[in-house]
This record gives C-alpha cells, structure tokens and sequence, in this order.
C-alpha cells in the first residue's frame, strides 16, 4: 500500500534537497546551509549506530540552544533513537531521575552544564556515554572520552537512515516543567510532531525562508516543536546562548530575525529594550503563561505582530491560538490586546478542545462565565507518559486528556483561562482567579512581575496575596499603591490582603513557581 509513515525527519531531506545552500544555522559567526546541516545530521546519526545505539533507544542531551542541540532533533531520529533532551536548569537529582527513568544510553553535554551533570552521574549505578560540546562561549569541563565533532568527523555524511518503522515510533521523550511536582516524560510520536510542526506552520503564517530566533529553550516542549517547523519551511534558526531583550534585538537588526518565540516574561524583556523602530516586520509568538495584556500592548506599540497560543508539553506545545479576522483592524489597540490575551480555539490539526466539567467531561456552557476544565482530545496530544501507566491514566479519565486548567468559553469559541486547578483562590465560598489579580496589578507603575497565590485564612478559608517584582528605575509603587490601584479595578474579595516585595522563583521558561510561593514563610500570612 502507498503509505509512508509521517515523520519530521522528512523536512530535513525536503530542505536540503529544495534548498542546499539556503542557511538553516546561524550561531557566534558559524552559519551552515541546509546541505551542511544534513549531513552532519547523518554523520550524527550513523556515529551514534557506531556507539552502539540501537532502534528505540534514547539519547539524552543536556544543551543550550546551540546547532549541536538542533542537529539532534534530526540525528537521533535518524538512526531510530528518540530524543531526550533535558531542561537544563534543573537540579543534579532531577537531572538523575530524568536520566534513570528515560533510560539514557548516550548523553551529548554542552560543558555549560557539567557541574550538573557530573552530579547527576556520580550516584548512577549504568551511567550513560557522554558526548562533549565543547564551545569556547561556555568554557566548562570536558566530561565524556568523546567530543561531538570529533563524533562527527567519523560518522558517514551520506548515512541514509530510514524513516520510522511506523509514524507511531517515539520520536523523543519529553518531561514536563515540573511546576506543578515531579516531572513526568510525555512521550512524542513522529505523526505528532510531524503535524505540530505543519500546525504552527498554517496556524502562524510563516512565510517563505522564516529566519526564527531561538529565544524559548530548545528542550522545552522540544522548542514547542519549532526545530521541526522551521525545517518545514526550509527556514533559518539563529541560535542564542544568552536571552536579553538587547540580544534579541541586535539579532533583528544583524541576522535578519522575522519570527521569534518566548514566554510572557521575554516579550516584557523585548518590548522594555526596543527603543527604535524594527527593521522589518517581526512575528512573535508567545504562549508558557498568561501573556498581561499590557505586554501584549506594549509589543504592539513597539511594532511587534503578536500571536497567543496555549498549550502543554503533553500536547506538544501549542494547540489552540487566538484566531481574530473580522472586524479585528477596526479595533482600538488597547481592545485587541485585552482579546488577544484570550488563549483562542483549537489548531486545525487539533480536532477537539472543550471547556468541560472535569468529571463528566460534558461541556460547560459557552457563557464566558462558567468555569470547567480544559480538556483536549485529537492528533496534537500525546499518547501517554513514558514508563507511568498510573500518571496516564489519571491524564485521560473519560476518554480526555484533562489540562489542569480552568477556563470559561466565550460565544465565540474562544477559551479564555482563568487559572490552573491547583492555583485558583477560593474565599469565603467564592472562586477567585489569581491570573485576573495579576493582569490588574501589571498596570501598575514600577510593577515588573507579579503572582497572586492564596494564604490560609482563619475565616475565609484563602485570601489572595501578590507576591510583586519590581522594575528597575522610576519611584517603585508601595503596597498601599497597589492595593489602592486593585480597588478601582476589582471587586472587595479580589483585593489582595498583602503585598509582599521579592524576586519571583521561575522554571526555565520563565514560569513563576507558585508552589514554592506557597510554601515560603514570608509572614506573609495575613
Ligand atoms: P508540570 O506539568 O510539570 O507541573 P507545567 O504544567 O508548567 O509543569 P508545561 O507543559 O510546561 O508544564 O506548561 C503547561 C501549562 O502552562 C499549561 O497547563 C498552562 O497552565 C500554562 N500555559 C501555557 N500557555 C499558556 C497561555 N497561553 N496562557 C495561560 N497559561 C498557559
């Protein structure tokens, strides 16, 4: 039968084919065509078969966004392996526990990360054959025997590989940010990720040869899946060790950056850097946390194109985005960005996404009121967690992956979130959402970040408090101001009972960690 099993690996083929000298990498000076990248995409491949690796096996890799870790969402697919890599903020221990429960036969380690890792090894009874990067922009220790271009060096360039057996193989493992507990391996599938990358493809307008920054951490969510999609476009990923707003900025203005994405706190870190017009047009994609509206707003001002999307490692990044067209010039900045900071409907790829009662799974009216849970049934969700039949199960009761987020619908079909489950507020029998008191709070003068979380109360069983980071410069607002600034947006329960002054804790992608908020002892407690 004419079936060949859907694959991302076929983008690189595509693009080497289509497009050889077009670049696909740009990194400190280094820029390598799509015919170069292939083949050392191949000599990856077939060193690692050289290793030892065999179909089905897991490579870890432990890297920054650099072209090694690019090339390896394409090599270790090739030679049937799938793809492990790693977060590279987190702890020796979690590091260990990733390692262990992914089963690593081969760790490719950026020397950035090797105090870390040499952690992680020490207490591994099989530890795994460590691979160097060695990059002279981040000096660190040589771990393993072998070094990655060394590696390359005796790989075969014209290595063919195969495509997957089945577009049902692993294509890599992915755990989870971990914001919420223990990290868990969403397992990706090469049709999942094949139709991710096509879906950010039609969902994002990306024109011909996209130049795409690498400002979102390539290990999460895979990059919400974009090595993939930029190869689809034959596009080019200019890779960035350091994220500042006046790095970013520099990399519009010299390498011809037109798309990037990041998380809300990074478009902040851009938008309060950009002081002259863009160059060009330049798409942004945000997604990770709720994007405050005056974020939204404030891109749009400096000329930014902004798109929201939403979505969860488990469903391989995003799978629903805001979808506005008619009438959407018309409106006033201000309204477009308040309705852009709706999270939207769901990807054409991605059949289904209901707010729903989380027991019953039946939808909850499309009122823009009634809260139910977000929950995601179709082609962008994962199959399961790696080696956790419990976590699945519990993932998918009544036949629907259950996001842990509460939202409403609108009329329009547009989701709008309101808080994680775990996160909302309830006082005095009322459910209250942490996102809404932060969104205000954001309009205040001097704010930089903000997170509502709820603190025990004797009487109202939670009250809401703002944990506030401030900017730098200009008179920095008191926590009267700010609550004074609340009472003429919310109602009398939103009102946070404390403000309490401090530097967020954040996950790798920018996520404030409200668990560790709601744990600390601050005397925070009203
Ligand atoms: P863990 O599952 O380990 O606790 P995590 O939930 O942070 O970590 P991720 O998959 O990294 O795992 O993040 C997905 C979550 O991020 C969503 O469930 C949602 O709460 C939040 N999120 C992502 N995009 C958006 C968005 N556009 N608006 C609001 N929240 C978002």
């Amino acid at each position: 039968a004419n079936h060949v099993p859907l694959s991302p690996v076929s983008f690189l083929n595509r693009a080497a084919l289509a497009h050889p000298d077009r670049i696909a990498t740009v990194y400190g000076g280094v820029k390598r065509s799509w015919s170069e990248v292939r083949h050392r995409c191949r000599r990856l491949a077939s060193a690692l078969r050289g290793l030892g690796l065999e179909a089905g096996d897991t490579v870890a890799v432990m890297a920054a966004n650099t072209p090694e870790l690019f090339e390896a969402h394409f090599g270790v697919p090739l030679c049937g392996g799938v793809l492990n890599a790693i977060n590279t903020r987190l702890d020796a221990d979690t590091v260990r526990y990733i390692l262990e429960h992914g089963g690593g036969k081969v760790l490719i380690c950026d020397t950035e990360f090797a105090g870390t890792v040499r952690a992680a090894l020490a207490g591994m009874a099989t530890p795994p054959i460590v691979v160097d990067i060695r990059d002279p922009a981040a000096p660190g220790e040589a771990l393993g025997a072998v070094d990655y271009e060394a590696l390359l060096a005796g790989g075969d360039p014209d290595f063919a590989g195969g495509g997957p057996a089945d577009e049902w193989d692993a294509i890599a493992l992915n755990y989870t940010s971990g914001t919420t507990g223990r990290p868990k391996g969403a397992v990706y599938h090469h049709r999942g990720a094949y139709l991710t990358a096509v879906g950010n493809v039609l969902e994002w307008d990306m024109g011909r040869a996209p130049v795409y920054l690498w400002t979102l951490p390539m290990f999460h969510c895979n990059g919400w899946c974009f090595p993939w999609t930029v190869a689809a476009k034959a596009g080019t990923s200019v890779c960035l060790r350091r994220v500042t707003g006046p790095a970013v900025l520099d990399a519009i203005a010299e390498d011809g950056v037109d798309h990037f994405c990041g998380a809300p706190i990074v478009l902040k870190m851009v938008a309060d850097a950009a002081t002259t017009p863009l160059p060009r047009r330049v798409k942004a994609m945000t997604a990770g946390a709720p994007p405050p509206a005056a974020v939204l707003a404030a891109m749009e001002a400096r000329g930014f194109d902004v798109t929201h999307v939403y979505g969860l490692t488990e469903t391989y990044g995003p799978a629903v985005a805001c979808d506005w067209r008619e009438g959407w010039d018309a409106l006033p900045a201000e309204d477009r960005a308040a309705k852009r900071a709706r999270q939207g409907i769901a990807y054409t790829l991605c059949e289904e996404v209901i707010v729903g009662d989380p027991a019953t799974c039946e939808p909850v009216p499309d009122d823009g009121a009634t809260l139910g849970e977000v929950l995601f049934r179709g082609n962008l969700v994962m199959k399961g967690y790696h080696a956790d039949p419990a976590a699945t199960e519990a993932a998918f009761a009544g036949g629907w992956f259950h996001s842990g987020d509460l939202a409403v619908r609108h009329p329009d079909g547009h989701i709008q979130i309101r808080d994680r489950l775990k996160d909302i507020i309830i006082s005095g029998g009322e459910n209250i959402s942490s996102i809404e008191i932060e969104d205000a709070i954001h309009h205040v003068p001097g704010v930089a970040a903000v997170a509502v979380v709820g603190a025990p109360d004797e009487r109202w069983g939670e009250v809401p408090v703002a944990y506030v980071e401030l900017g730098a410069g200009g008179a920095p607002p008191s926590a009267e101001d700010i609550v004074a600034f609340c009472r003429t947006r919310l109602a009398g329960f939103k009102i946070p009972k404390r403000v309490v002054f401090t530097t967020l804790p954040r996950t790798s992608t920018g996520k404030v960690q409200k668990r560790l908020l709601r744990d600390r002892d601050d005397g925070a407690k009203p």
